[in-house]
């Protein structure tokens, strides 16, 4: 399922093979929350170069509802997108969403016992349960190519106690997903091996060191497709992440992707490349570009090497704020040797103009250009 083309010093360059089709790693996946991203259609996403993107579970299990997505054909039919698709477990969001419930309900927004999760819908205050075997049977239904274990998500800061025992919770339900996968996968009849979906583990125990090592060990204990490091994007100094990553890197198998929940700022993410993690998510190339933050290359490095990207620290570009007045005026676009359709059509003091009225377009532009500089990143970071 996993083949590593090269290895240069830590940098992997990998090919992963899910039944939806072959992607090159390392990836940046852009985010899906509710069956699309943000302003911008699946043609879109696909010009741009991207074929694998996320769905969040906990959002499509709610609205629209998993078994109204499986009869419209899946997601892929539903939303119209016939490339990979990988689906979280829909636990951060529980655990995170759960809360605001409590401050708007005053309802206890999320229990949490060895069998599943309840919470609060925040959006209607009603109530739901998410268990280890109905998060797999939610991901089966959403049709997902990499399905992701539920596991819990512990807030920073945590104690080394409160660590421990959460983290040996999501060892034990990453077994009962895997049971559980086992049997659906069993279900479907006449499933070749590329016919099935992939199921990823994910290693939890916050900012402890010996316990990132036992979670570790026991999630790959497991016989997993694909390694997960969570809890990273939680509010821990940034400083913590190198060292999370020089712990956990070790110990994982060689032959498996490796996926970076959460992450990052285009300086992280090219550090934790060259640490040899193969796959990302995050929001901030679409959030940033709502409000009008977009990333522009150093032309320096606009043709250097990974090695001398990685070094750079977060040198190799810079961010503008298309709102500053400076930009009023400024009928160049925002970076003169991109290619995606916001610098090739339209000036800066045209964008600036659009969200400044808040007018979709300009959202629509921005985030177009933002994950296009992401895409970009990951393809000279996948070069030699
Ligand atoms: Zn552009």
């Amino acid at each position: 399922m996993f083949t590593i083309k090269s290895v240069s010093g830590g940098f992997r360059k990998g090919k992963l093979q899910t039944r939806s089709g072959v992607l090159d790693t390392p990836l940046f996946m852009p985010i899906a929350t509710k069956g699309a991203v943000k302003h911008i259609g699946p043609e879109e996403i696909q010009a741009i170069g991207y074929e694998l993107i996320l769905g969040n579970t906990y959002h499509l299990w709610l609205r629209p509802g998993d078994e109204s997505i499986k009869e419209a054909g899946g997601l892929h039919a539903f939303m119209n997108w016939n490339k990979p698709i990988l689906t979280d477990s829909g636990g951060f969001q529980v655990f995170s969403l759960g809360e605001r419930a409590r401050k708007k309900f005053g309802i206890s927004g999320v229990k949490l016992t060895e069998k599943n999760v309840e919470f609060t819908d925040p959006l209607n205050g009603s109530c739901h349960a998410l268990s280890p075997e109905r998060s797999i049977e939610i991901q089966f239904n959403l049709g997902s190519d990499i399905i992701m274990c539920l596991d819990e998500c512990p807030p920073y800061p945590c104690s080394h106690n409160a660590a421990r025992m959460s983290l040996e919770l999501t060892t034990r339900w990453a077994q009962r997903c895997y049971d559980r996968f086992q049997i659906l996968t069993k279900r479907s009849t006449n499933k070749t091996q590329s016919q099935k979906p992939l199921l990823f583990g994910i290693i939890q125990g916050s900012i402890y060191e010996d316990l990132r090592r036992q979670s570790t060990k026991e999630i790959t204990g497991i016989n997993f497709d694909g390694f997960a490091i969570g809890g990273v994007a939680v509010g821990e100094p940034r400083e913590k992440l190198h060292e999370i990553l020089k712990w956990v890197i070790p110990l994982l198998p060689k032959d498996k992707p490796r996926y970076l929940m959460g992450l990052g700022k285009p300086e992280e993410i090219a550090a934790a490349v060259s640490a040899g993690i193969d796959m990302f998510d995050c929001v901030i190339p679409t959030r940033e570009g709502r409000h009008g933050r977009l990333f522009v290359w150093n032309e320096k490095f606009r043709d250097s090497s990974c090695e001398n990207i990685v070094q750079s620290g977060k040198s190799f570009y810079s961010t503008i704020n298309i709102m500053n007045e400076k930009f009023r005026d400024d009928f160049f676009p925002i970076d003169r040797k991109c290619t995606c359709y916001a610098c090739t059509h339209y000036s800066k003091a045209y964008i600036r103009h659009l969200l400044s009225i808040n007018e979709p377009f300009g959202q629509r532009l921005a985030s177009l250009h933002n994950l296009t500089f992401y895409y970009d990143l990951m393809k000279k970071l996948r070069t030699e």
